[in-house]
Order: structure tokens, then C-alpha cells, then sequence
């Protein structure tokens, strides 16, 4: 146990984020660094718990007790290898995660929970600026080949795996550049993009093999596919979005967060679909749409206001959501203080009837009414109706599955039982392997719209699977069954 009083003589503190007025003209991540002391105070409260409550709060199983305890003693060096025992990809997490584990820290039952997540990314940002982090090529080759289809945190996940045992591993990337979400969905003030890059450098050092513009399916046949490759991981996210079908969806104007989102991190200076001047509205309350707020911010909007049709969450845990489960609460991402500082505002119980266009086709304004809340049906308050300027809109009300495109119905159609979930998801059994002999399924593409800590979680014990079909055993680890759940 790193300090026996720890957690009784420090507070939890975290980084301060950089000035709004400051951090909007620019694009880089919004904190500020935190000083060594700071932050050995901040592993110094973890009570080293008989049944630590964390390691069940993350999917990946992380060993926090042990890095917070390496931390507070200096030894940084072990601390990452205590971390990347579990988490191929801790920059990623460190930075992006929800933090299901603070949710679940036993600390959090009477107090604030010890600050998980920083004291993760700082020991591997200090790793890699130490030079820590080096390839891993493994010892022996097994002659098989391997492909993954996608390359965002399941697919990376698990390619990372499957190359260390030895097989010969390609990722397959319809996108210009490998990343998934982490590239195109995720913007550079929450994660610069050098993260990935320099990730992704040690990755093709210990010879994994990533083909970028390559559509498996279309450019690359499931036939085809089948052919070259031994086993194939499924890795291709659930992209198929959610839209809203009301009057004046087709104006010019409307978009889906994820048209909308790509090419700003694309190009920061010069998307084709900027915000520059105008009215935005983001139509979803979640963390897609706190993305499209900063981006739009970042681009010059006149103003921004977030629709949410849930009412307000609480700011502190209800009786029905409690310890260890991940609450639903009142969140204030730095993108939400950008907008309270004075882009916009945050609306709650509200629901579009309409978007209304002028005269060359181009959205001018959003109909909206309020509404009563789940326990009502979302029931719309009589004379509530309203307008609001809205000459950009952002659609960001989550996705429904993977897109069920060439690759998906060709593979279904060789399928011996259901290659869907009643969810429209890619049905797997206990080992990720799909109803097609040899292919295997991991993140969102057979979850569902998630994470990207269960992502990397899917995507690692997918590679065991993998590992165990190709060669009969296997000594890479299982984070998880394909059926597990959060805690909610
Ligand atoms: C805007 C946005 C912000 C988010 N922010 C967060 C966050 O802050 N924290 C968090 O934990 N989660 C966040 N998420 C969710 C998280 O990004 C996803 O859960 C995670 O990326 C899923 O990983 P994945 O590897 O399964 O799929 P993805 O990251 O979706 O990657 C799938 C890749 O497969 C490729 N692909 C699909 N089909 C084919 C094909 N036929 N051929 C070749 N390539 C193909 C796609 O182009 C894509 O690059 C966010 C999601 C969005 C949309
Ligand atoms: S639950 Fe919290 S206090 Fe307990 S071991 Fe995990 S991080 Fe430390």
C-alpha cells in the first residue's frame, strides 16, 4: 500500500484544463501538465483494497493498486510493465476513457475516488518520453497469417497481439490512415493525433502490416480474403448512425456527427464543413456531440447549443445508480465549459419536430418542443414549440450497429447459423468466433456502439482465441468473455 493515510490527508486533484479564451484558438489537448508531486499525492490515496473494486470496474482488468503503489515509490519503470501487462494502448485510455474503474473505486463510497486515469496516462506518457515503449517482435514465427479488418482500437488491439505470438498480421483500413475513431471520430483536443502515430510506429517495427484505402469486401473480396488468410478478425466498428427523420432533414446544412467530424480532423485549418460565422445546433446530449461542440467552437460558430430530449441529469449519484455501478450524471466536458463560457448553452427535454430551410435550400432554423421524459413516452408539453437559429446542424444521437455491407452480407451468406444478433450486431459465441468457420468478431462491430477501453479489452481476448484456433493453445490472456457487461 502506497501511504496507510493517504487517502485521508490528500483530496483528490486533478490537472487544470487551460484557460477557454486560450485553449480555443488552438487545437491541442486542454490540460495543462500536472506536477510529479502533485500526482504521487494522487496515488498516495489509493487504499490498496483486500477486494479492489477498480480491477472489476475496467474491462481490461487493470492492475491499478500495483502501478498506483510503483508510482508513489518512483518506480516508473515497473509501473508500465505492470500496466501494459493488461492495456496494449494506455495513452489511449488514459486520455479518453470514461473511467468506469474511479466509478467503481471502493474510495468512492464516501469520498471522491482516487484519480485512476491521470496517474495511467502519466506513467505512459513518462515511458515513452524515456524510451521505454520499444518494439516487441516475437521469437518465433508460426507461418500463419492473419487479417484484421479495421483498424480502430479493437482491431489495433488485437493485430498488436496476434503479431507478438508470432503470426503474420494485416490490418486492412478502408480510411486513408489507420486509427478507426481514434483517427477521425475523436478530436485533437481530446487526444492529439501523435498519440496514435507514434503508437502505430511501434506496431509496424515489431511487423505488423497495416493497407489503408483497402474496403474489404469491395476492393478485396470475402473469397478472396478467405483465400490469402488463415483466421480473419472482424474489427469494423458499428459506423451505421442513427438519423432523424423529420421534415427538412434533407436541407443543406444537416449533417451526421460523423460526416461532420472527419474532415475538421482531417483538416483543423480548413474543413470543407466548418462552423466559421454560423448558428450551430448539436441534436445528441453525449460525448459525440461534446465533440462536435469543441470542434465547432474551434471553428468560429456564432453560437452553439447542445439539444438533449433525457432530462438534465443529476450532479451527484441518484439512490437507483449506486456504488460500484458507472452513474449517469450532470458531466462537465472541457467542450461544455467552452460553451458556457459563452458559445451556447446545453437545452434538456427537448425534441426537433422540424428543421426549416430559406429559399436556396439551406437550413435557417430547428423547431423544437419540450418534452415530458422517458416515464411520460416523451410526451411533447402543449405550447411549448419553439424556434432557434440553426444554420449548421450536427446529428450525433449515437450509431445502430456495423453496416451491413459487402463484407458483412458476403460472410453472412456463408454462415451455418446466424451471423447477426437479434441487435443486428455480429453474433459471436464464448471464444468471438462468428458462425463463419475461421472469422472472429471484436469491438463495437459485434458489441455494439461503445468503448474504446472495451474495445481493447474485445480485441485482445479475440487475438487469444485466434491464437488457441490457429495452434491449438494459446498463452496470450482473456480480459473478457464477448458477453460481458458494464456495471450499470
Ligand atoms: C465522435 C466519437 C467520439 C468518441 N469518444 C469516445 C471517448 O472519448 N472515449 C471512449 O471510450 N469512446 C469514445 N467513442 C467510442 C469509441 O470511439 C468506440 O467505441 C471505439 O472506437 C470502437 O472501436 P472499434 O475498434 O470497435 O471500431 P472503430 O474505432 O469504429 O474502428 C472501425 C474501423 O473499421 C473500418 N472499417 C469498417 N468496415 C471496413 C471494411 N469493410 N474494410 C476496411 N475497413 C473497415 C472503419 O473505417 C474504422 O476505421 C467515441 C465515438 C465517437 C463516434
Ligand atoms: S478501489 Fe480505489 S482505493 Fe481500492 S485499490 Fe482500487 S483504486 Fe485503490
Amino acid at each position: 500500500m502506497a501511504d496507510p493515510k493517504g487517502f485521508l490527508t490528500h483530496d483528490r486533484e486533478l490537472p487544470a484544463r487551460r484557460p477557454v479564451d486560450v485553449r480555443i484558438r488552438d487545437w491541442r489537448e486542454v490540460y495543462e501538465d500536472f506536477p510529479k508531486p502533485a500526482l504521487t499525492k494522487q496515488a498516495a490515496r489509493c487504499m490498496d483494497c483486500g477486494i479492489p473494486f477498480c480491477h472489476n470496474g475496467c474491462p481490461l482488468g487493470n492492475l491499478i493498486p500495483e502501478w498506483n503503489d510503483l508510482v508513489y515509490r518512483d518506480d516508473w519503470r515497473e509501473a508500465i510493465e505492470r500496466l501494459h501487462a493488461t492495456n496494449n494502448f494506455p495513452e489511449f485510455t488514459g486520455r479518453l476513457c470514461p473511467a468506469p474503474c474511479e466509478a467503481a473505486c471502493v474510495l468512492g463510497i464516501n469520498s471522491d475516488p482516487v484519480a485512476i486515469k491521470r496517474v495511467e496516462v502519466e506513467i505512459i506518457d513518462r515511458a515513452f518520453s524515456e524510451g521505454w515503449v520499444t518494439p516487441q517482435p516475437p521469437e518465433a514465427k508460426t507461418g500463419k497469417r492473419v487479417a484484421v479488418v479495421g483498424s480502430g482500437p479493437a482491431g489495433l488491439a488485437a493485430a498488436q497481439q496476434l503479431t507478438r505470438a508470432g503470426h503474420d498480421v494485416v490490418v486492412f483500413e478502408r480510411a486513408d490512415r489507420i486509427g478507426g475513431l481514434l483517427r477521425y471520430g475523436i478530436p485533437e483536443f481530446k487526444m492529439e493525433k501523435r498519440h496514435v502515430d507514434r503508437r502505430l510506429e511501434q506496431m509496424e517495427a515489431e511487423g505488423t502490416e497495416f493497407r489503408t484505402g483497402v474496403n474489404v469486401g469491395a476492393d478485396v473480396t470475402v473469397a478472396e480474403l478467405r483465400e490469402e488468410f488463415d483466421a480473419i478478425v472482424l474489427a469494423g466498428g458499428a459506423t451505421a448512425w442513427r438519423d432523424l427523420a423529420v421534415p427538412g432533414r434533407d436541407l443543406k446544412g444537416v449533417y451526421q456527427a460523423m460526416e461532420y467530424l472527419p474532415p475538421a480532423n482531417r483538416d483543423m485549418a480548413a474543413s470543407p464543413i466548418s462552423a466559421e460565422g454560423r448558428h450551430v445546433v448539436v441534436i445528441g446530449g453525449g460525448d459525440t456531440g461534446a465533440d462536435c461542440i469543441g470542434t465547432a467552437i474551434r471553428q468560429g460558430a456564432a453560437s452553439v447549443t447542445q439539444l438533449e430530449i433525457m432530462p438534465q441529469p443529476p450532479a451527484a449519484r441518484p439512490d437507483s445508480q449506486p456504488w460500484p455501478t458507472y452513474p449517469m450524471l450532470f458531466k462537465m466536458e472541457s467542450a461544455h465549459e467552452e460553451l458556457e463560457a459563452g458559445a451556447g448553452d446545453r437545452v434538456y427535454a427537448v425534441s426537433t419536430t422540424e428543421f426549416l430551410g430559406d429559399e436556396d435550400g439551406n437550413v435557417r432554423a430547428l423547431r423544437l418542443v419540450e418534452v415530458e421524459g422517458p416515464a411520460n413516452g416523451f410526451r411533447q408539453v402543449p405550447g411549448s414549440e419553439r424556434e432557434i437559429p440553426a444554420e449548421l446542424v450536427t446529428l450525433a444521437m449515437g450509431f445502430v450497429g456495423p453496416e451491413k455491407g459487402p463484407l458483412l452480407t458476403g460472410l453472412a451468406a456463408l454462415a451455418s447459423r446466424d451471423f447477426f444478433d437479434p441487435r443486428g450486431n455480429v453474433a459471436r459465441g464464448t471464444s468471438y468466433e462468428t458462425a463463419v468457420d475461421g472469422v472472429f468478431a471484436a469491438g463495437d462491430m459485434g458489441r455494439g456502439q461503445s468503448l474504446i477501453v472495451w474495445a481493447i479489452a474485445e480485441g485482445r481476448s479475440a487475438a487469444a482465441a485466434v491464437d488457441e484456433y490457429l495452434t491449438g493453445r494459446t498463452a496470450l490472456p482473456v480480459a473478457i468473455p464477448p458477453t460481458a457487461r458494464s456495471l450499470v
